[in-house]
């Protein structure tokens, strides 16, 4: 069988053990987010700053294609980016969008200082793994607990070669929310910078002296708790939207990642009843409907979700894109094939093509083709 080649609009780096205590003063290394798993292997416990709070780690996923890996069997490449790229080869997966895995918790942090000197050790490690490969293109943390920090800290990250950031599904605690004025000199950076903003789904700050990674309790809790994870994505992109911040700024491009496709033209549907039904209290007027932007300037990643494909073939978002989720015990690694041979049977050559490369390409234009294409 050939290989069907896609790129990964959500992937992830995993930050090596050490890397603050080696680069910056040990008083501020040892407040960085850092996890501690218990020799089971079932838990693991997350320390930020001084607070620390229990979190259950994913066991081996229950999938029909293969049997996936537990935390403690990761992917060979999960630390090492030349073996990384073997990984890759093996699963067809060319291109990757990566984010952080435990620097996903810097959005917890609440002292700036420690904010802006962490972001800066992770974006200067981060750019030198980059580097080993056009394939990848890591995402630049931005410190978000002082505008100004945000603003410099991305000027930054495009000098050092970034194409897209990092940010959470909101702001820390104690910020003006995404859709206020306070934010008009990030959005504008980011615009005149080119680079890509990579919302990734489920990084909401936590308060660490309270949350205990649970929302919902008892019967179902465990689905309502990922699928909860889901809508942080969607209100940002809405927020964007509807405070004109995507009107304001028109290369301003936006991918959620990991939060499924389908949600997309139904969040466009609803935003322009809303804008137009309830005119009379809208503000601020756009120069276009909603769900224009929605079309145009946000991108959306899926895995597994069946309907996802749909939301570009049955609804014209041409948007959608896949996403492997490497090297995370719940993402596509062992399977990837069967997955897209599955999600993509009947579908034609410029609909899988689009979902697959093409929407990846047409955000990052300078990634090369993967070497031999070929159908499915
Ligand atoms: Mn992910």
């Amino acid at each position: 069988m050939t290989v069907i080649w896609a790129n990964s609009g959500d992937s992830h780096l995993l930050e090596p053990e050490g890397l603050f205590a080696e680069r910056m003063p040990a008083e501020l290394a040892s407040r960085m987010p850092r996890s501690e798993k218990d020799p089971d292997g079932q838990w693991e416990t997350i320390h930020i700053d001084g607070e620390s709070f229990r979190r259950r780690l994913p066991s081996k996923p229950l999938r029909d294609e293969a049997e996936g890996l537990s935390a403690d069997e990761r992917a060979p490449g999960a630390f090492d980016p030349e073996l990384r790229l073997k990984d890759l080869d093996s699963e067809g997966i060319w291109a990757e969008l990566i984010y952080p895995s435990i620097s996903i918790w810097n959005a917890s942090l609440k002292d700036p200082e420690l904010l802006k000197a962490g972001v800066q050790v992770l974006n200067d490690w981060i750019v030198e793994f980059q580097s080993h490969s056009p394939r990848f293109v890591c995402t630049a943390h931005v410190p978000l607990l002082r505008i100004e920090d945000a603003v410099a800290e991305v000027a930054r990250a495009a000098e050092m070669g970034f194409k897209a950031v990092f940010m959470p599904v909101e702001p820390p605690p104690g910020m003006p929310g995404f859709n206020r004025e306070d934010w008009e000199p990030l959005w504008q950076v980011l615009e005149s910078t080119g680079l890509v903003i990579g919302v990734h789904i489920g990084t909401e700050a936590h308060d660490a002296s309270t949350y205990n990674g649970q929302y919902h309790r008892g019967p179902g809790g465990a689905v309502m708790n990922y699928f909860e994870t889901t809508f942080g994505g969607q209100r940002m992109a809405a927020q964007l939207i509807t405070s004109g911040v995507l009107d304001r700024h028109p290369n301003l491009r936006v991918i959620v990642s990991e939060g499924g496709a389908t949600w997309g033209p139904f969040l466009a549907d609803r935003m322009d009843e809303g804008y137009a039904q309830h005119a009379s209290a809208v503000r601020p007027k756009l120069s276009k409907r909603p769900s224009s932007y929605l079309y145009d300037q946000v991108y959306a990643s899926f895995q597994h979700d069946r309907s996802a494909v749909a939301a570009h073939t049955a609804m014209g978002w041409n948007n959608v894109m896949w996403g492997s989720d490497y090297p995370h015990v719940e993402g596509t690694f062992g399977h990837t094939q069967a997955t897209l041979r599955s999600l993509f049977d009947g579908v034609d050559e410029t609909a899988r093509r689009r979902i697959l490369l093409g929407a990846f390409e047409e955000l990052f234009p300078h990634v090369p083709a993967p070497p031999n294409e070929v159908a499915a």
